[in-house]
């Protein structure tokens, strides 16, 4: 775990060249400037005007940290300003909500985990097993899109978090929330099934928790609550290691991240093997019998391109499905525009989707008809990108393709 001096050494480098700000999605959109928000912090200038507003926009997508010729890891330097700031209680309203949903239901979007199991009653995947199929965020992408939306229907507007807390201070967030709740639909828990369905048919046979599936706390890091996520992580890896798993497989590529980067840095002597199932299914090679006939444009998640190195993977699984014609945007692989998430959703959605318009029109620019992505907040993302824009294209998980073209059913 790196610490506050270890990142001002890190920034002492900087030369001001501003090939950050230039790569930085958030630029242009507000006076979001990484560039002159690193001087600051390095300066001892990051006061709390900074801590309460800026820090909370950037969406540690590591677009800056690819492009910085010094090699300096400014998503780092975020999540240490971050930590300043829940230290001086300067946190988002809907930052404080995630944090309190996790001790309170085990996840941070406040659902009760009965209520997120329905789609897997009819499961025959057994529940003990040394390789782990982990859900991750597609178990909760229903419910966050709705919230998401909610917020976006009451017209929380892309300029100030203040403005944003004070919005919801208002509205009441709690009734809000609530309000968001009903009738959530199970469009990413589908996809979720598919993979899980996907994998023994391939020949890997894969265990799952159901309701006893512990919440990686990706959160808790992304926001700067850094002392409750290395103390959850040790539970979870405790946890993990009493059920005998070596090895966890996951559709999602935030809990990949979190758990092969973030947690061997927060627990000692972790040693359970993570891969995504992109990876696991490529290595497989399966043979894809039912065409797709489709103008195709992949979607690279910052967390798979950016932070796995995972790109020849899903370009591989959809090059070989027949009929699919796969086009690359001019910013695609490690130099993916981020569609908008990484947290920003829930601390001020407006802003995020004019950051998901950016990436939309980066990916629309190859006349593709059909987004691909495999990460469900960049599906959830773009599908808002998209109707922003009125554009006519439908976004889909990876999951969904593969299983079409491997003709199943369900
Ligand atoms: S790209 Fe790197 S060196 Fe250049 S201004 Fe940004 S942090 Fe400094
Ligand atoms: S991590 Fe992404 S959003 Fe944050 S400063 Fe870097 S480029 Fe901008």
């Amino acid at each position: 775990m790196i610490g506050m001096e270890d990142v001002m050494e890190k920034l002492a480098v900087c030369m001001q060249c501003g090939a950050c700000v230039g790569s930085c999605p958030v630029t242009g959109l507000n006076e979001f400037n990484v560039r002159r928000l690193a001087r600051r912090a390095y300066l001892g200038w990051a006061g709390q005007e900074v801590l309460k507003e800026e820090v909370w926009l950037c969406l540690l997508c590591a677009r800056c940290y690819e492009n910085c010729p010094r090699g300096i890891n400014l998503p780092e330097v975020m999540v240490r300003l971050r930590q300043q700031a829940v230290k001086q209680g300067l946190v988002p309203r809907t930052v404080s909500l995630t944090r309190s949903n996790l001790s309170k239901y085990g996840n941070p979007a406040g659902v009760e985990a009965k209520e997120l199991m329905e789609w897997a009653s009819d499961l025959n995947v057994p529940k003990s097993g040394d390789r782990l199929f982990y859900a991750g965020f597609y178990l909760l992408a229903d419910h966050i899109e709705s919230m998401v939306r909610s917020m976006l229907r009451v017209g929380i507007k892309a300029d100030r978090v203040a403005a944003a807390a004070a919005l919801l201070q208002r509205v009441g967030l709690g009734g809000l929330v609530k309000a968001a709740m009903k009738g959530v639909g199970l469009s990413y828990r589908q996809t979720l099934k598919r993979y899980l369905l996907t994998l023994p048919k391939l020949g890997l046979e894969v265990s799952y928790l159901y309701d006893e599936e512990p919440w990686v706390g990706t959160e808790l890091h992304t926001y700067g609550f850094l002392e409750d996520f290395a103390e959850h992580a040790k539970r979870v890896y405790a946890l993990l290691k009493e059920r005998g798993i070596k090895e966890i497989v996951t559709p999602d590529p935030i809990a990949a991240v979190t758990f092969k980067k973030l947690y061997p840095e927060y627990v000692d002597g972790f040693s359970i093997e993570v891969k995504t199932v992109v990876e696991a299914l490529a290595e497989k090679k399966p043979e894809f019998k039912a065409p797709v006939e489709a103008k195709v444009v992949f979607h690279d998640p910052c967390m798979l391109a950016r932070y796995l190195r995972v790109v020849e993977e899903p370009r591989t699984l959809l090059t070989s499905i027949p009929g699919l014609d796969l086009n690359e945007p001019v910013r695609n692989k490690q130099f993916t525009v981020c569609c908008g998430a990484g947290g920003l959703e829930v601390v001020n959605p407006s802003l995020a989707r004019e950051v998901a318009v950016k990436s939309v029109q980066n990916l629309l620019s190859t006349n593709a008809s059909l987004v691909v992505s495999a990460c469900p907040m960049c599906t959830m993302m773009l599908k808002l990108g998209v109707e922003k824009l009125g554009a006519k294209a439908e976004v889909v998980d990876l999951g969904d393709i593969l299983w079409k073209a491997l003709a199943q059913e369900a």
